[in-house]
């Protein structure tokens, strides 16, 4: 008899299988017992009934508790009332491990509760569907890249100096020296742009946000992509093609777990259709002004939370916001070649009451405005001085981007909060577990 996993049940209709699972919540009343079923590839339901099992099977299909470990085996069935369409008629138990009292009940419990609990939160269904469907946007943005022909170039997590400014960096030693923790690739990756072409860092980036939004961690995973010889236009288009493609992909290959969190995929297919709505920043303002709803936001403005979902709900699909003032934008960015007030940049805001998800811009390739710049930013020249050689040896116009991916993961989804994108989320007030 085969040992398989529970999602490759389907192939063995009327098959007796044997499979290694937890018991996540049971049911029974005296002549049968339905045992809720997880491994880590699906859920389903075993069914004991007492007169087809030994009256030790039967009891302990009774007495078992929540999140014992065993082997089950019996035969497959289709059940066309779950979500996973099989169950299995069991035939025999092997405990495996057996379980405390477990903390969390089927019961509701409060986040901090939870959070608390992350560890073993993460085997709720809920968090089973949000990292299948974070790890199939994962496995799609290497394929997108790989495919679009990118190359993964990492980027280093510490860093000597600090590319957005100072409030949010984390500092740490580095032996006799200080060090902070990467807040961005980037321009390490317009390095890597000028060296093979088109480039692309994913990993974890940190920020000390200081206020609790439901958007905002404090270590992320950050995916990066910069490309030679891309002016703004073709990075813009390159960003919607990837958005969608990540989104297709979850659709294509996560329906059960979008079912098991219950997400319009009717509203998921819509953002696949491209091209997603362009505004501009200036446009962006008068929206806002004549919507009446934001009496006091005046050109110059970054937006935020509200903002940022006023404007996406005037679209139903994505929509870019181009060319920022150039006051509350990094001083890497290409100027305006008319306007001295704003840069050739891009925000892509999420609809829904997401808010932005890419931030990107085509970059300055002007020394003497660079220096400029980095001057007027207060920043250190000579931490700069590699990145100024990347305009000094050959300089072409380039263009790049960051995903949050667990903004991303969290608009896919359909969650309320960034928190439950991520398996082990840093927050103001949480490091632990
Ligand atoms: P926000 O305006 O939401 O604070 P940002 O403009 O500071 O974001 P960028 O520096 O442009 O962010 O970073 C690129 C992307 O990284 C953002 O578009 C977003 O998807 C993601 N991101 C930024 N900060 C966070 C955070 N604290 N937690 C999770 N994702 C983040
Ligand atoms: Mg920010
Ligand atoms: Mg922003
Ligand atoms: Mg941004």
């Amino acid at each position: 008899m085969e040992t398989i996993s529970i999602i490759d049940s389907k192939n063995h209709v009327n098959e007796k299988v044997k499979i290694g699972v937890w018991l996540t919540n049971k049911r029974s009343s005296g002549k049968i017992a339905f045992l809720q079923l997880r491994d880590g590839s699906a859920y389903f339901q075993g069914v004991v009934v007492k007169n087809n099992v030994s009256e030790e099977v039967f009891k302990i299909a009774k007495e078992v508790k929540q999140e014992t470990s065993m082997y089950v085996t019996g035969t497959i069935h289709e059940d066309s009332r779950s979500h996973f369409g099989y169950e299995i008629e069991v035939e025999d138990i092997e405990i495996v491990g057996e379980s405390e009292d477990y903390p969390i009940t089927p019961k509701e419990h409060g986040t901090d509760f939870l959070m608390d609990h992350r560890h073993l939160w993460l085997r709720s269904s809920r968090q089973f569907a949000i990292m299948k469907i974070r790890n199939e946007m994962i496995r799609a943005t290497y394929e997108f890249f790989n495919k679009e022909g990118f190359m993964k170039v990492d980027a280093p997590i510490l860093t000597g100096s600090a590319p957005e400014g100072t409030t949010e960096l984390f500092h740490t030693k580095y032996f006799d020296r200080d060090a902070y923790l990467s807040q961005s690739g980037q321009l390490y990756e317009e390095a890597g742009a000028m060296a093979y072409g088109k480039v692309f860092s994913f990993g974890p980036t940190f920020r000390a946000e200081k206020s609790k939004t439901r958007r905002h961690l404090i270590e992320f995973w950050m995916i990066e992509p910069e490309m030679a010889f891309t002016h703004q236009e073709e990075s813009l288009e390159v960003q919607e093609r990837y958005i969608a493609y990540l989104v297709q992909n979850v659709l294509d290959h996560c329906d059960y777990e979008l079912d098991i969190l219950g997400r319009d995929k009717d509203v998921l297919k819509r953002y696949t259709e491209l091209p997603y709505p362009r505004i501009s920043y200036d446009e962006a303002i008068k929206m806002l002004q004549d919507s009446g709803e934001f009496p006091d936001v005046e050109w110059g403005a970054d937006f935020g939370s509200p903002e940022e979902t006023y404007l996406a709900e005037q679209f139903s699909k994505p929509v870019f916001v181009m060319n920022y003032p150039k006051a509350i934008k990094p001083f890497y960015m290409k100027p305006h070649p008319t306007r001295d007030d704003v840069v050739i940049c891009a925000d892509l805001l999420a609809p829904e009451g997401y808010g932005e998800i890419i931030g990107g811009s085509e970059r300055a390739t002007d020394t003497e405005y660079l220096k400029e710049q980095i001057e007027k930013a207060g920043l250190n020249m000579k931490d700069y001085e590699w990145y100024l050689d990347l305009r000094r040896y050959g300089s072409v116009p380039h263009s790049g981007f960051g995903l949050g991916l667990e903004r991303a993961v969290t608009w896919i989804t359909g969650e309320d909060h960034i928190r439950e994108a991520i398996p082990f989320p840093r927050l103001l007030n949480r490091i632990y577990p």
